[in-house]
């Protein structure tokens, strides 16, 4: 669906109050969090749901807002409803044709806004994540780079917020490379707190070729335990990031299915019975 075909709902003015690096110096992925803090009242959210900002124009192509969504990284109940956090990834589009490097309008102007700055939103956009009632249900996240952003919402509700997960917890996540692996150290905390919790964390195998986080890799390395996974009849499974991430773990699920359309099957099923949950761009 395209952008413009989206119902973003309505306008909320926010303040920011939080700018802050996830990503060390010198890091070619630069990832910030930005904390903002709505001016009116009335912005509802569940997790798994993104929010809209639009920056007012003139645009090249003359449209009046550019318009670009973020996943909501925070829980409802973390900070009051008031208040939303969102990891933004500085992007950068190099022409095919001439070569020439363009700075991507929302992630540049979110990632140097200065601390006090209004900014206008919209939203909430998209489906939440349906989160089991039962909590012996296991759980399979995948969320490379800036997709780990509604992970960081949904396991601060499992572990800190609803306490007592008893299900499997397995969260793929990650970067190129580990200094770009963002919420790399709160995940390890919940990883050394929470009994039923495991992470892998997904890096490139060849990451001075600028390769991707090889994520088929991990998952063939891993294969018994997502495979038992993904048979359980309760399993509840969320993926959320670059669509090309998407298509990689899909990939490596039909290798292990036995076949694209052994997978298609399996998948199927999930996507029918509502535990199959995806947030892509
Ligand atoms: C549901 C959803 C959730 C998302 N969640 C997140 C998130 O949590 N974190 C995050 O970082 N991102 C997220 N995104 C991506 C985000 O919405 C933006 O797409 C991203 O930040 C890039 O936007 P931008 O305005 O910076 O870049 P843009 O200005 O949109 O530029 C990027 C693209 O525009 C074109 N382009 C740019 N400049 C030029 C130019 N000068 N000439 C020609 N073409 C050009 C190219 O196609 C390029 O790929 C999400 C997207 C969706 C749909």
């Amino acid at each position: 669906m395209k952008l413009e075909d989206l119902e973003l709902g309505p306008r909320f003015h926010a303040r920011l109050v939080g700018n802050e690096a996830l990503t060390p110096p010198g890091t070619r992925a630069e990832v910030r969090e930005l904390t903002l803090e709505l001016i009116e009242e009335g912005f509802t959210f569940s997790i798994g749901q993104s929010v809209a900002v639009l920056l007012a124009g003139p645009h090249d192509f003359g449209q009046s807002h550019h318009v670009r969504l973020y996943s909501i990284a925070s829980t409802p109940d973390e900070a009051g409803p008031g208040r939303i956090t969102i990891c933004v990834r500085r992007c950068h589009y190099v022409d095919p044709y001439s070569g020439e490097r363009y700075r991507g309008i929302a992630s540049n102007h979110l990632c140097d806004l200065p601390v006090g700055s209004e900014l206008l939103l919209a939203g909430p956009v998209g489906l939440p994540f349906v989160i089991p009632e039962d909590p012996a249900t296991p759980l399979l996240m995948v969320g490379l780079g800036t997709g780990v952003a509604p992970f960081r919402a949904l396991l601060r509700y499992l572990f800190e917020e609803r306490g007592g997960w008893q299900g499997k917890v397995r969260l793929f996540h990650g970067a190129r490379v580990g200094l770009e692996s963002v919420y790399r150290e709160r995940i390890a905390d919940y990883q050394s707190q929470a009994s039923g919790f495991e992470a892998v964390e997904v890096l490139s195998s060849r990451p001075a070729w600028d390769d991707p986080a090889d994520l088929s890799a991990a998952i063939v390395r891993h294969e018994a335990e997502v495979w038992a996974l993904l048979e359980d009849p309760a399993v509840h499974v969320y993926i959320a990031g670059l669509t090309p991430v998407a298509e990689a773990f899909e990939e490596a699920l039909a290798g292990l299915a036995g076949s694209r359309e052994a997978w298609a099957r399996r998948k199927a099923d999930l996507v029918a019975d509502g535990r199959w949950m995806e947030l892509l761009y």
